[in-house]
């Protein structure tokens, strides 16, 4: 069984998703895991996450095998055809969204390069060509590295106005709020705070079992944020 902790709007919503923890998804055995777990046929949809802000579309795509490693370069999957899509994390932002009129479905992982590059808002708008609408979006932001654990230098904060403050006594330091900046981001595209959920729990200071790139320096696993739609 794979642990796992959920979104209380997507869950109200009735749609399967969730984060994982405690078990690895850097490498394929996660997967088999999972689509146990999940007792799901439905096929996997996986990219090969690059911080970039390419957005794939699943009717465009073919299916992968679970256990089997993603070749396509993208950092968002849109759910527009029955699968599973989901992103791995450690310390960046997984979000989930799901389209209440359409069904849609979409993973997103967003460090703060892909927030720069755009990532939410071309996600966001390739949902809107698609059908939804700023109403019919509901939105997860999941486990990631929190606002006192993200110190980042004055190039990255300088990006993010809204979401860093320096350190006191400590000269070129601040820190992120990487979750907020996410959240800037959604309300950018015309998303209101209703309609998005933050699951504040940090990967690098929170209690659960989850991987942080921070804390390992470098060296860990992922988890696995996912989100399915028959
Ligand atoms: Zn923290």
């Amino acid at each position: 069984m794979v642990e796992i902790i959920k979104s209380k709007i997507l869950s109200d919503a009735g749609v399967v998703h969730g984060f994982t923890e405690g078990i690895d998804f850097s490498s394929e055995e996660g997967f088999d895991a999972l689509q146990r777990t999940l007792d799901t046929s439905v096929p996997m949809f996986k990219v090969m996450q690059v911080h970039g802000n390419t957005v794939c579309l699943t009717s465009e795509m073919s299916p992968l095998p679970w256990s089997e490693p993603a070749k396509e370069e993208a950092d968002a999957l849109i759910g527009d055809s029955a699968g599973c899509v989901g992103v791995v994390t450690a310390d960046c932002a997984p979000i989930l969204l799901y389209c209440q009129q359409t069904g849609m479905t979409a993973a997103i992982h967003a460090g703060w390069k892909g927030l720069k590059k755009g990532i939410v808002g071309s996600t966001v708008k390739a949902m809107f060509q698609k059908g939804a609408t700023a109403t019919s979006i509901l939105c997860a932001i999941g486990p990631c590295i929190c606002f006192n654990c993200y110190d980042v230098g004055e190039d990255v904060a300088s990006l993010f106005p809204e979401s860093s403050d320096p350190i006191a006594g400590a000269e070129g330091h601040y820190l992120l709020d990487l979750a907020q900046a996410v959240e800037v981001s959604l309300i950018g595209t015309g998303l209101s705070t209703a309609r998005i959920e933050r699951i504040d729990i940090c990967t690098k200071c929170g209690s659960h079992d989850l991987y942080s790139y921070r804390k390992s320096g470098g060296d860990c696993g992922r988890q696995y944020a996912f989100i399915c739609r028959d």
